[in-house]
């Protein structure tokens, strides 16, 4: 039987109250599934500039390397020390150093939940490596240029490769789904960047002739999302909008501190809650653990799928069933207008496996 070994980046804030969470409802429900999981902890964040003088040390990519794959916990980089400001953050380092080309962030009604929109249940795929988040886009430096004091140059980069693999992505994902595809751009504006974006995802779509396919402006979708998020299906866009259009689609479902995401390559995958470290709740066992726990959810999904193992897929579903049962039975924290600490409805999600 394979053990699976599984990175954990503990990070900043509500980082390790929230993966520690995760780690433990992983580690009670694949015991359930009769799974063997290791997890190996990593240093990253203020840990690793502590330790190694680095928010992401090489020792810490060196160990994901050889793991299946790894729960990556948020990181306060606004904070850190100049030096380690000026980079790339240790998620987009690692996004970009193992070509996670691929965030999917699906926003679902859950029980118990009171969203802005019902019967909602979409998923995005946001092309991860490249696009308007210019740090992503040098090889080596950030991708802007402070020309003089009050001139800046930001330089969005839109290839055809990346915006074919994430359209297959998201086209694969809809032939499971309800065949439709929606493809968020603004063409008419940004016309060769997102033109192309546009025009390659239009190109992919006729390997999939049985999948609808739409296109939107961003700032419309933004309209069309809060009048009719039931509408959608998939939703495919380049990294910024899909950074954006996820958090409003998260809160549009009932709170950010519940939406999932995970990054893939065609070999890594790194589960990340869609939230940030939200330094003004960390150290008080109140933040909401959801989104940290269905992202791990999300990457046993994925481990299922690579290494053909349906205990990895019983054991996701059981987790995702749980912390809806709990969610529905009125065990809730703060955020949700309920009273329940992390790790009180950290129990009541095991106790519910
Ligand atoms: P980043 O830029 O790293 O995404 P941010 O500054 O945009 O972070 P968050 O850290 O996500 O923002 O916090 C935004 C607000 O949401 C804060 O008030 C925070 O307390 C709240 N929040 C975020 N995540 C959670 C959570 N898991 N549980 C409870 N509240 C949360």
């Amino acid at each position: 039987m394979t053990t699976y070994q599984l990175g954990v980046l503990f990070g900043d804030g509500i980082g390790p109250e929230i993966t520690q969470s995760a780690v433990d409802i992983l580690q009670a429900a694949s015991r359930k599934e009769g799974l063997q999981m290791d997890f190996v902890t990593l240093p990253m964040g203020w840990e690793g500039i502590e330790k190694y003088g680095d928010p992401l040390p090489q020792h810490t990519k060196d160990e994901l390397a050889k793991l299946h794959g790894w729960l990556m916990g948020p990181h306060d980089s606004a904070a850190y020390p100049g030096q380690h400001r000026a980079g790339r953050n240790p998620s987009g380092e690692l996004r970009h150093d193992f070509d996670l080309f691929s965030n999917v962030r699906p926003a679902k009604n859950m029980p118990g939940i009171e969203g802005v929109v019902r019967n909602t249940d979409l998923i995005i795929f946001r092309e991860n490596t490249e696009g308007f988040y210019c740090d992503r886009n040098m090889f080596a430096g950030a991708g802007e240029w402070q020309v003089t004091e009050d001139l800046v140059i930001s330089a969005g980069v839109f290839t055809r490769k990346a915006a074919e693999r994430i359209a297959h992505e998201a086209f694969r994902m809809a032939m499971q789904r309800r065949k439709k595809v929606t493809v968020v751009h603004k063409a008419n504006v940004i016309k060769l960047g997102t033109g192309l974006f546009k025009r390659v995802c239009l190109e992919v779509a006729l390997h999939y002739p049985e999948v609808q396919v739409d296109d939107y402006h961003i700032d419309a979708m933004t309209a069309h999302l809060v009048r009719r998020a039931r509408d959608f299906d998939v939703i495919v866009t380049e990294n910024m909008f899909g950074d954006i259009l996820s958090d409003l689609t998260g809160e549009l479902v009932g709170s950010l501190g519940l939406a999932p995401s995970v990054n893939t390559s065609d070999r890594h995958a790194m589960a990340q809650a869609a939230h940030g470290s939200a330094p003004d709740i960390a150290g008080q066992n109140i933040a909401n653990p959801v989104g940290m726990i269905l992202s791990a959810v999300m990457l046993l999904q994925w481990l299922s799928a690579r290494h053909r193992d349906a205990a990895l897929q019983a054991a996701g579903e059981r987790i995702e069933q749980a912390v809806f049962k709990t969610l529905e039975e009125g065990v809730k924290t703060r955020d949700l207008k309920g009273s329940a600490s992390t790790t009180v409805f950290t129990a009541a999600v095991i106790a519910n496996l």
